[in-house]
């Protein structure tokens, strides 16, 4: 066949495309389920677009300070629709998820507080914002102290932990979502659910926020519609739909996002300012996009899940598991199989294919990270990425695909570099 072909040109040999093949032929009716996902959300995100008259007036660049950027403020109307919260921000100077994160919490928590994380640990750039490895502005820094409740052994949240450890100052309660750099399962919106009710139910004004990263639109709903009080997230991940050059969104109850303005801009200010500096087309459009980009991302996922369990690998999610977030790790047990792997997304790459990915030491992390990435947009992780911790157990998180074809095309010369390496046979 001619796809078998341009495949083998790239590098893809027989093999693995008969193992593709026969992996792939047991996914049809996920697949379907995928795409009734994708649907559904497409409607709501064209339905919350109508429903706050997007015009083209809406894509205009504002400069300077950006008074009355009306496309700015109809973008976080349409954005709290589609989460269905009172309300949202979301700028272009909101520079990643991390800072998402910070910012919903240093908005939120003032000194003498506690924030909780019933979760286990947070994700690892979180440590130095909380202070848990102390750092130059952190949380601790100014007297917010924290508390953290393991999951059970069984990955299941320790309700009895939680009770005992939420207490007069305990103000904001972070969970998150997807499971990071860690081998847990993600919580699925439904557990986060129950997790928030049982939290309210022992103290009623308790924050609820959760991170939810690589998680919007892998189900029909989002935490916000299962009592979150804010919800936050980066645009270069999931709701950015790949074409968002930046960014960072926090949707909630309406006291909540006023003070993240506040404290983004200054006291006073709040989101009365804030330039959209020309961005805001990529910003509607990848949003129009998202559903379908996350279902691409999903379907790449799955498959990666089928292909690496069917050779032995410990794989998190599982083949059969529901699925909360685009992130498939695979537990390649080693550091030469983790270069192999990442070496095969590089090299599926529309961009830099030609550049081998090295293990290296990054800010926020505290062991060397490798990290594979050809993309359009610098450390866009909608767009097809792999990267993990040089850590036992030499994880890989795979993660994205603009396409499912390209996720495909990811996963294939991965394995045909595990192949070439000799680390696995098909
Ligand atoms: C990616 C991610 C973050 C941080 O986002 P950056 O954009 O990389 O700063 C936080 N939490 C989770 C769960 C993530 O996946």
């Amino acid at each position: 066949m001619q796809t078998n072909a341009i495949y083998n040109q790239m590098g893809v040999s027989d093999a693995v495309l008969r193992f593709g093949e026969e992996v792939l032929s047991g996914l049809r009716e996920r697949f379907d389920a995928i795409d009734t996902v994708a649907e559904y959300n497409q409607a709501k995100v064209v339905c919350a677009m109508q429903e706050n008259r997007l015009a083209a007036n809406h894509f205009n660049l504002s400069s300077g300070y950006g008074y009355d950027d009306d496309g700015r403020d109809n973008l976080e109307r349409i954005y709290a629709s589609v989460f269905h919260t009172e309300a949202a921000l979301v700028r272009p100077q909101i520079t990643c998820g991390t800072h998402a994160l910070a910012l919903a919490l240093g908005a939120n928590l003032l000194p003498g507080d506690e924030l909780l994380s019933p979760v286990g640990a947070p994700y690892d750039t979180l440590e130095e914002v909380i202070g848990i490895r102390p750092s130059v502005g952190s949380l601790r820094e100014y007297g917010v102290s924290y508390a953290q409740v393991d999951l059970l052994e069984d990955g299941s949240f320790d309700y009895e932990g939680i009770r005992r450890t939420i207490n007069e100052k305990t103000k904001l309660i972070t969970i998150q979502r997807s499971k990071g750099y860690a081998t847990r399962p993600s919580f699925t919106v439904a557990q986060i659910g129950e997790l928030i009710a049982f939290c309210k139910q022992c103290k009623p004004d308790v924050i609820c926020m959760v991170d939810n990263c690589y998680g919007e639109f892998v189900d029909t709903i989002e935490p916000s519609d299962v009592g979150a009080d804010m919800v936050v997230g980066s645009l270069i991940k999931n709701p950015g739909g790949g074409l968002a050059p930046t960014g960072g969104y926090i949707c909630g109850r309406q006291d909540l996002i006023e003070r993240c303005a506040y404290r983004l801009n200054a006291p006073g200010l709040g989101k009365e300012v804030g330039a959209n500096l020309g961005l805001l087309t990529s910003f509607y459009q990848g949003l129009f996009l998202a559903p379908t980009v996350v279902s691409g991302a999903l379907k790449g996922a799955l498959f990666a899940s089928c292909c690496y369990e069917k050779l032995g690998y410990r794989v998190v999610p599982t083949s059969k598991e529901v699925r909360s977030d685009i992130i498939q790790a695979v537990e390649l047990g080693s550091r030469e199989a983790m270069v192999a792997f990442c070496g095969g997304i590089q090299a599926a790459a529309p961009v830099d294919s030609y550049v081998t990915p090295e293990p290296w030491p990054m800010p926020g992390y505290d062991s060397d990270v490798i990290m594979a990435a050809g993309a359009f947009v610098q450390g866009s992780s909608i767009e097809l990425s792999a990267d993990g911790p040089i850590r036992a157990p030499y994880a890989v998180y795979f993660q994205g695909g603009l396409t499912w074809y390209h996720a495909k095309l990811g996963i294939l010369m991965s394995l045909q570099k595990l192949l070439d390496a000799g680390l696995i046979e098909l």
